[in-house]
Parts: structure tokens; C-alpha cells; sequence
């Protein structure tokens, strides 16, 4: 490893914003964020990309009041275009709607509402047919860590989620993963920057595996995990760690921005050494 940041892969910054805001709420913050990428133009879109992932309710909003240059996700789907699915959103509503991508596999719908792996291969590949960018979480859990399993987990999460994914589609697809210890998530622990780049390069080990070492490196690979503005900058400085899927601090705009504004400072900084 270089130990260099690859100028193949965009960093992504990724507003999760969960079950919160009402619509009121996340037009509030669409326009703010808005009016801060527009002040802040250089790198935003091409070198560092924002995307926004409001729950079902904002959704529509969202991509009407898009902010320039960021993409707005769904936070989850079904992999059929339509069925008998009660509850359920399905891939071809989300493109009706305009919306770019969808995250897949949180650790929270695999936690409390029975996610696995094999249905998450089914949604990796309808997303990809219906021109959603799939971002695709994986993770371990504390017990899992503390028993040597950390990298069996991730990876048997990678092969079953990816394995049947068109090596062209993990491309063109726009396909990202992020990469969410879950005893990190919401707890106000985070990984230290060198263990999450240690687990981001065996994810790109892994993804040259499932599918070619030139496509693992053109491949984000997000770190999750009480991300904030005060540990982004060295995160995001680690040259595997291709962005940052956020929660807690992604509900305001300032500590999100605050973030973002990281990411644009490590691509300059990178720039300036080039
Ligand atoms: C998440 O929900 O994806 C997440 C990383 O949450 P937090 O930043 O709050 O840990």
C-alpha cells in the first residue's frame, strides 16, 4: 500500500438521517445545506460528493430541493418491481421518484428487521438493473470483534451480498460500500483511524477477489461510526478510507458541513502533494 489517497475514487460524505425529521424539517435543512455547498463550489461534486439519505416521507422533497450536486439515497427497498409486498417500496417507485441511490444492509434493518445477506444480493442487483447507486453497509459486532472474527464476518458479508452483481454493474452501477463496526454506531465510539483503514484495505482485498483488483480501486469504501467534524479529517486522511456514512452528527448542517468541509481539505491537501 501506497499510503497514498487514490485519485480513481471520489470521497463520498453521506447524510443517514434515519427515522428523523419531518418535512418541515428536512426542507430546513436542505436548503441550508444548499446555501453551504454553494459557497463552498471547488472540489464539491467531482472530487468530494454529498449524498443525503432522508427516510420515505422526505424523500420526494428531497430530490425536489436537491442540493446542487449532491445525490439523495433511499435508506432501503425491496429487490422486486412490484408484488404483493405490504409495507414495502420497491426499486422502480424510488427511480419514479428521482432518487439516485439506496443504502442496503444497515446494520440496524439487519439488527431489527431481519436483513440478511442472500435477500441483500437480490436488492444489490435490482438496484443496479434500475440505475440506483447500491451502498452497501457491512459491519461486525463488538462479540464478533472480540472473537477474532471481524474480517471472516465482512467478508462472507461482501461475497454474499456481491457474488451475483455483473462485474461491469460493480462499476457502472456506482456501487460503494461502507464499512460500519457496530458496536461504533451511535455509541460515541469510533474506530481509530488505523484499525478502520486495516478493515478498508481488507474490504479491497476482498473486493479484488469477488471481482478485479482494477475495479476494487474505483470502488468508495465509506467508514461509519460516530463519525463528527473533530475525527473526520484523520479518517478520512487514511488512504482506503474513501468517505464517511454519518448519523448523530449528520442531523444538523453545521456538524455535517463540518465534515464535508474535511473531506474537501484531505482532497486538496492530497492535490497539493500530488
Ligand atoms: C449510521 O447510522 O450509519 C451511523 C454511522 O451512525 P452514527 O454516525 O450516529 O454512529
Amino acid at each position: 500500500m501506497s499510503g497514498q489517497k487514490s485519485s480513481l475514487r471520489p470521497i463520498v460524505v453521506a447524510a443517514n438521517w434515519k427515522m428523523h425529521k419531518l418535512r418541515s424539517e428536512a426542507l430546513e435543512y436542505l436548503e441550508d445545506l444548499g446555501t453551504w455547498m454553494d459557497d463552498h463550489p471547488e472540489g464539491l461534486g467531482t472530487r468530494v460528493e454529498v449524498v443525503v439519505s432522508p427516510p420515505f416521507t422526505s424523500l420526494e422533497l428531497a430530490v425536489e430541493h436537491r442540493p446542487p450536486n449532491a445525490r439523495i439515497y433511499a435508506q432501503n427497498m425491496h429487490f422486486a418491481d412490484q408484488g404483493a409486498f405490504t409495507g414495502e417500496v420497491s426499486p422502480a417507485m424510488l427511480r419514479d421518484l428521482g432518487v439516485d441511490g439506496v443504502l442496503l444492509g444497515h446494520s440496524e434493518r439487519r439488527a431489527q428487521f431481519n436483513e440478511h445477506d442472500a435477500a441483500l444480493g437480490e436488492k444489490v442487483v435490482a438496484a443496479a438493473e434500475f440505475g440506483l447507486r447500491p451502498m452497501l453497509c457491512v459491519g461486525e459486532t463488538l462479540e464478533e470483534r472480540q472473537g477474532g472474527h471481524a474480517e471472516e464476518v465482512v467478508r462472507d458479508q461482501l461475497e454474499t451480498a456481491l457474488g451475483d452483481l455483473d462485474v461491469i454493474k460493480a462499476t457502472s452501477s456506482g456501487l460503494s460500500i461502507a464499512y460500519e463496526p457496530v458496536w461504533a454506531i451511535g455509541t460515541g465510539e469510533t474506530a481509530t483511524p488505523q484499525l478502520a483503514q486495516e478493515m478498508h484495505a481488507f474490504i479491497r482485498d476482498t473486493l479484488s477477489s469477488i471481482f478485479t483488483a482494477e475495479i476494487a480501486e474505483r470502488i468508495p469504501v465509506l467508514y461509519g461510526g460516530s463519525v463528527k467534524p473533530e475525527n473526520a479529517h484523520e479518517l478520512l486522511s487514511q488512504p482506503d478510507i474513501d468517505g464517511a456514512l454519518v448519523g448523530g452528527a449528520a442531523l444538523e448542517v453545521d456538524s455535517f458541513s463540518g465534515i464535508v468541509a474535511a473531506g474537501l481539505d484531505v482532497v486538496s491537501g492530497s492535490e497539493a502533494r500530488a
